[in-house]
């Protein structure tokens, strides 16, 4: 073997132990909550890995930044400087309770700083009354440009090796502001310059999540909950061994505990799989999000920060085999169904262009449609702009919309091909009224719409049906049997 290829396997070995780790706004939200975060940094180091740590700006941040600029957007100078002191306040009185001594002085003096060039910049659009996606970008990039700093500073003061890097120097972005879209390329070339020395030397670089920058440095954002995004192109980016998501859920439940105390963790769900749930507000990634690291086969871990001893939900590529057929089960609540009738329709081609034509133009999105040969039926999230929609499509059809639905989504590789899937489904539920059904072309999923007040119901008998009996691989059912037991 030569020395170049011993390098180089090297190299693949670090990869291998270097970790990226995300915390969510909760994970940060007070100095409790940064030494939390400290403490499962730390805990990782200690098993002998590498972490590159992003943070999301602190709790309700984000939301504070838009409504300041929106308040100076407005012209209302005095309410969004008053916004932004309070954020100071709060920043401060963080800092002070989580450093001591000189650091505590620096960082205090760099925050100090920020929020200087922050009131600078909402005075400035106060100033024009006018506030471009551009100059939102910029002032709501702030949170996590602090947020970083200090939990940097944290990492420092407790034997870490802290070191803020800035995001904006490597996620790097077109200049669509607001949902900005990263150009993996440059982002790849940026974190192996930039980073990855930074980690080889044994430091735990901490960046922003969410935020980016163009080619010519202009900040950018990746759009609202963004920070996983990061973490996925970090990761990706740095061809790291995992990817950590640490929020404040205990990884991927079988369904919404709320709505049955047995719901069990899944420990291992696809990435496809996440991908479906995602939709239905299941506190997984965003698909798009998961794209960077499915083609490199990172794993991705969604961990809870408040009880850092439970083990998560791995996702991977490939599910393993499991032999319950469904892994989760989700509802999404506040839909309406539009029935679209006409007899025009019957033989005639383009109709269902200018139905979907109607909806593009209001930008309105469409969660399932089934069609017959006179009719559609769509549902939609409930919306303003439904009672326009329905004025132009009443122009080309019969109308009629039924609100208050819910979509009941489940979930699972191992229906494919599987008989008797729906039967069981079907008759779990016989006493609740079922208007529309949908079996995804992924075939991973089976979706069906009812009545939003039939939701608890139907979810607590579809899981008895389907999790009397889970797969121990696949599913926690430690905690079950201990309840069983007590
Ligand atoms: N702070 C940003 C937001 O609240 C990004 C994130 O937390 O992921 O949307
Ligand atoms: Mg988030």
């Amino acid at each position: 073997m030569s020395e170049a290829q011993r390098a180089e396997e090297r190299v693949g070995e670090a990869r291998t132990n270097l970790v990226v780790m995300k915390f969510g706004g909760t994970s940060v939200e007070d100095a409790k909550a940064m030494l939390r975060t400290t403490a499962i940094v730390r805990g990782r180091r200690e098993r002998g890995l590498s972490p590159v740590v992003v943070v999301s700006a602190m709790a309700r941040v984000t939301d504070m930044l838009l409504a300041a600029a929106a308040a100076a957007g407005r012209g209302d100078k005095f309410g969004s400087l008053a916004l932004a002191a309070r954020l100071r306040n709060r920043h401060f009185d963080t800092a002070a309770e989580l450093l001591c001594g000189d650091r505590f002085t620096e960082v205090r003096a760099a925050i100090c700083a920020e929020f200087d060039s922050l009131d600078d910049l909402l005075r400035g659009i106060a100033a024009v009354g006018e506030l471009t996606p551009r100059t939102s970008d910029n002032v709501v990039s702030y949170g996590e440009r602090i947020s970083s700093l200090m939990v940097a500073a944290a990492f420092a003061q407790h034997g870490l090796n802290g070191v803020q890097v800035d995001a904006r120097t490597c996620i790097i972005t077109d200049d669509h502001f607001g949902k900005a879209a990263p150009q993996e390329a440059p982002i790849e070339a940026k974190l192996t310059e930039l980073v990855l020395p930074l980690v080889q030397a044994g430091q735990t670089p901490v960046m922003g999540g969410f935020i980016g920058a163009t080619a010519d440095g202009i900040t950018t954002t990746l759009g609202r909950g963004g920070s996983d995004f990061t973490a996925a192109l970090v990761g990706g980016g740095l061809y790291a061994g995992a990817i950590e998501i640490w929020t404040d859920v205990n990884g991927i439940m079988t369904t919404d505990p709320r709505i049955c105390p047995d719901a069990l963790r899944v420990k291992t769900i696809s990435f496809e799989e996440a991908a479906e749930l995602a939709y239905f507000g299941a506190k997984v990634l965003h698909p798009a999000i998961i794209l960077p690291v499915v083609q490199k086969s990172i794993p991705v871990w969604v961990l809870n920060s408040r009880n850092s001893e439970n083990e998560g939900t791995k996702i991977t590529a490939m599910a393993p085999p499991c032999a319950s057929p469904f892994k989760s089960i989700a509802a999404k609540k506040r839909l309406t169904i539009i029935d679209v009738v006409a007899s025009r329709m019957l033989m005639t081609h383009g109709y269902l262009k200018a139905v979907f034509d109607i909806f593009d133009k209001y930008h309105c999105a469409i969660d399932m449609v089934s069609t017959s040969e006179v009719s559609i039926s769509l549902t939609v999230d409930s919306n303003e702009r439904l009672r326009e929609i329905c004025g132009e499509l009443s122009k080309i059809a019969d109308v009629k919309l039924e609100g208050s639905k819910a979509l009941i989504c489940m979930v699972g590789e191992d229906i494919r091909g599987r008989s008797g899937i729906s039967a069981r489904v079907f008759s779990a539920i016989r006493h609740v009224n079922v208007r529309m059904i949908s079996q995804g072309a992924s075939e991973i999923n089976m979706s069906f719409m009812i009545e939003e007040s039939d939701v608890e119901e139907a979810i607590r008998s579809l899981h008895a049906e389907f999790f009397v009996d889970p797969d121990p691989t696949v599913f926690d059912t430690e905690a079950r049997v201990a309840a069983a037991k007590a």
